[in-house]
């Protein structure tokens, strides 16, 4: 299953130190910058988004961006969203009604496909629609992916068997 990663990883030894070989100097360590690999502007260590194309940075083994911004790992976890399949349909609406590019976790993805596999995409089109109109009272976008996830998985146990998805 494909994840996508919608971020950069800037590695301090593997940048910083190893690229300045000899010229490298310690005392310096807070300081030094690296380019970004996107659109090679240069990302200091204190950034969490390259500040001209946008995309997020990592800096592993930097004191500076962890104490800012925490563990790397987590932050790698944070970024990493797990789009709904192509021919998904429903899936697809649910990530642009809510502003998002996919699910959170690998779990999000799983038991959304388990439960659309089982209540058909017409339904799962329903249910994304409904909790769309729902959750724009309360003006949280966002809020569509959760919500529809556990409607949609409520539907699938009331759902006795897979129904043709094409039932006009
Ligand atoms: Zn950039």
């Amino acid at each position: 299953m494909d994840d996508e990663q919608l971020y950069i990883v800037i590695n301090f030894r593997r940048d910083v130190i190893d690229m300045l070989g000899e010229h490298y100097d310690a005392s310096m360590r807070d300081q030094y910058e690296a380019s970004c690999p996107m659109c090679s502007e240069s990302v200091s260590q204190d950034m969490d988004r390259c500040h001209c194309c946008e995309i997020p940075v990592i800096w592993e083994g930097s004191r500076v961006w962890k104490r800012l911004y925490g563990s790397p790992e987590a932050m790698k976890k944070k970024l990493t969203v797990f789009p709904p399949a192509e021919d998904d349909v429903a899936g697809n609406k649910l990530m642009a009604l809510s502003g998002l590019t996919g699910f959170a976790n690998i779990t999000q993805r799983r038991e959304w496909d388990r439960a659309v596999k089982k209540v058909g995409q017409d339904k799962a089109i329903q249910v994304v629609v409904w909790v769309s109109g729902q959750e724009k009272h309360q003006k949280n976008p966002r809020g569509i992916v959760p919500h529809a996830l556990n409607v949609i998985k409520m539907t699938a146990r009331r759902t006795k068997r897979t129904r043709p998805t094409t039932q006009s």
